[in-house]
């Protein structure tokens, strides 16, 4: 593997750091609070977007024919760098750049493809994620929401929490039971939010505006064409969403951002002393073991080679310098971190605690990587 950059990806990079530079506002930290759940950020994002793709920077990495760049897969990583660094003006539509959007390609009939992908690669929409469920986050397979066959359609019944954005999005990507118990009795929905009984409820946190909700589905009326893929055979598709998930953000740009942040205040305040330094350093070394590894991820994927537990692997990378990080800004900047004032320490402090839960928990990775990679018994 070379990790050098060529020149024409060096130049792609500075073409994006151009262009995000003019378009975000002189105040974009204090008015965004790099919260990407927040009113403003996803108001944002339905100009920004739309910006992008007129650039052919919004899906440079999906075919021409999709309206993309027709770019491989480093091209998608060095875009999802550079968004991630000023806190992803994009808010939750990264989303459907990074997983939504190829699950539709890969699983949708011609119609689904019709009605979604243009809006998608036009960056009009925002979608959500309806998988968890308040007993059924880690065990994912344990989901009880039913989509009851009735008809030409279905009747769904139940409730997720957690959804990030539910109240913002157009669309939600809902998981629900059309079968009997375990992963071959789910099928995925392709849910529009506003639709007769559905109700989404802001969960408040201090994980950002419109972090979390609940959504409640009562005798949700659909027709059969809103599935995604087969009957019960959504597991698939959620397989691959989910490897998407994993090394889709590269949060470690924003976690850096805010190291080198955290440590010039600490040398403006003369604080810097020297444990303080080797903790930075330390939590530095992570991030960039983290980002190497998920690199060698995207070069699979630009080799079209199977997906295997190196996704597990650099997410768990991740999830451990981004708790580095955590820790810094707890033990060197505590006051800081309660004020909740400067936006960066206080996004660092809320992202780098969530790695290890978002897009499954730290401790699920550990279980695949135990029972795929260095396949260990399972313990009873
Ligand atoms: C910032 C953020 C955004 C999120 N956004 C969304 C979203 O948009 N849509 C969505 O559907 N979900 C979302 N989630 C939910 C997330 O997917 C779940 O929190 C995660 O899957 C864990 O599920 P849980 O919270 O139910 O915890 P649990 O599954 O109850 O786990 C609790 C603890 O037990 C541990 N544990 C559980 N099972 C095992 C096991 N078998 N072996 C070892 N340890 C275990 C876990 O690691 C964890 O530490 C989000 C979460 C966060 C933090």
């Amino acid at each position: 593997m070379d990790f050098s950059w060529t020149d024409e990806q060096t130049a792609f990079r500075e073409r994006l750091q151009g262009i995000i530079a003019r378009a975000l506002p002189a105040d974009w930290g204090e008015k965004s609070r790099y919260d990407t759940s927040s009113a403003y950020m996803s108001e944002f994002s339905r100009t920004f977007c739309p910006m992008l793709a007129s650039e052919g920077l919004l899906i440079p990495h999906w075919p021409v024919e999709l309206g993309g760049g027709g770019m491989d897969p480093f091209h998608h990583w060095i875009l999802g760098e550079e968004m991630f660094y000023v806190g992803d003006p994009r808010s939750y539509q990264y989303m459907n750049v990074n997983w939504v959007g190829p699950a539709i390609i890969q699983y949708g009939t011609d119609a689904q493809r019709r009605e979604h992908i243009g809006r998608i690669a036009s960056g009009t929409t925002i979608w959500c994620q309806g998988f968890s469920e308040p007993s059924a986050g880690s065990d994912l397979a344990a989901l009880s929401t039913r989509a009851e066959r009735r008809g030409d359609g279905y009747v769904l019944n139940g409730s997720k929490i957690w959804t990030s954005g539910a109240s913002l999005a157009d669309y939600c990507f809902l998981l629900a039971r059309t079968g009997g118990p375990g992963t071959h009795g789910i099928s995925v929905f392709l849910l529009p939010t506003k639709m007769p009984g559905i109700e989404i409820r802001v969960v408040p946190s201090f994980m950002g505006q419109y972090s979390f909700h609940e959504v409640f589905l009562t005798d949700v009326q659909v027709p059969a064409e809103m599935r995604l893929g087969e009957e019960n055979k959504g597991w698939t598709i959620v397989r691959s969403v989910l490897h998407n998930e994993r090394i889709g953000q590269p949060r470690y740009m924003l976690s850096m951002r805010v190291l080198e942040h955290a440590m010039g205040l600490l040398v403006a305040r003369g604080e810097d002393t020297e444990l303080a330094r080797a903790r930075a350093v330390q939590a530095q070394a992570g991030l960039e073991a983290a980002r190497y590894l998920a690199l060698g991820v995207i070069d699979r994927r630009a080799k079209k080679l199977p997906v295997d537990t190196s996704t597990n692997i650099a997410r768990y990378a991740l999830v451990t310098a981004d708790r580095l990080v955590a820790d810094f800004l707890c033990d060197f900047l505590h006051d800081d971190v309660t004020a909740d004032i400067d936006p960066l320490i206080s996004v660092g402090f809320r992202r780098t605690g969530s790695t290890g839960l978002a897009a499954g928990s730290a401790e699920i990775q550990l279980n695949l990587i135990s029972k795929h990679h260095l396949q260990l018994p399972a313990v009873a």
